[in-house]
């Protein structure tokens, strides 16, 4: 899952990227609104954590621009301690949820996978494909009642392949997902990714999950 953070302040920007980065999010990080907005605009993003207080354009701004031209990216909004207008005000121009400064990581991680759940429309943690159960909140991964112990990026591969079960995804779809702008990955990447997952998904076992959808992708089902 990809997401943008837009905050100036680059100390705590770097170490909200850090935190994001091990859990296996793939992070964009922009330090003022007007990059911010441009990044939002023209990535396929998740996610976006965007501060209040920001230079050149501030964060209610750039989620009233985003709002307007009808983008519906996932907002979370990082405002200061009394800043209660600005919360109510964020939460009218469409943000989806706010977090107060200073907060605790572990909050804003777990706000955001509430996010990206709501957004996949998925009302449990759990989510099961099969005999597959994937934790989203502790990230463990069973198999027919197995654990099965897989990477921060592979990790990152099946989440994403399941919030979008039973949809055929594009090697770009993945790749564009799983790693931010800076990573500039090679699409070829998606089939190395995939080839991983499926020795510890579908091996050994008689039905197989990940599909190849031949000329178009993979897709994540239970056939
Ligand atoms: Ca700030």
């Amino acid at each position: 899952m990809r997401i943008l953070l837009v905050e100036d302040e680059k100390d705590l920007a770097s170490i909200l990227k850090k935190g994001f980065e091990e859990r296996g999010y793939a992070v964009d990080v922009a330090h003022d609104g007007e990059e911010g907005l441009y990044m939002a605009e023209n990535f396929p993003l998740d996610a976006v954590v965007l501060d209040i207080m920001l230079p050149v354009i501030d964060g209610l701004e750039v989620l009233g621009r985003l709002r307007k031209k009808g983008n519906t990216v996932p907002v979370i909004l990082l405002t200061a301690r009394d800043a209660i207008l600005d919360k109510i005000k964020g939460l009218d121009i469409g943000a989806d949820d706010y977090l107060t400064k200073p907060f605790v990581f572990d909050e804003l991680l777990a706000r955001v996978r509430s996010l990206l759940r709501r957004k996949a429309e998925v009302k449990q943690a759990v989510v099961k494909i099969g005999d597959l159960e994937i934790n989203t909140a502790s990230h463990e991964v069973k198999r027919a009642g197995k654990p099965v112990p897989l990477s921060a990026r592979e990790y990152a591969l099946l989440e994403f392949m399941a919030y979008r079960k039973d949809t055929v995804l594009s090697r770009t779809d993945i790749v564009e997902h799983i790693y931010s702008e800076e990573a500039d990955m090679d699409s070829n990447i998606v089939d190395v990714y995939i080839n991983y997952l499926r020795n510890k998904i579908d091996r050994g076992f008689k039905k197989k999950l990940i599909h190849t959808v031949r000329g178009a992708g993979y897709m994540l089902k239970e056939e």
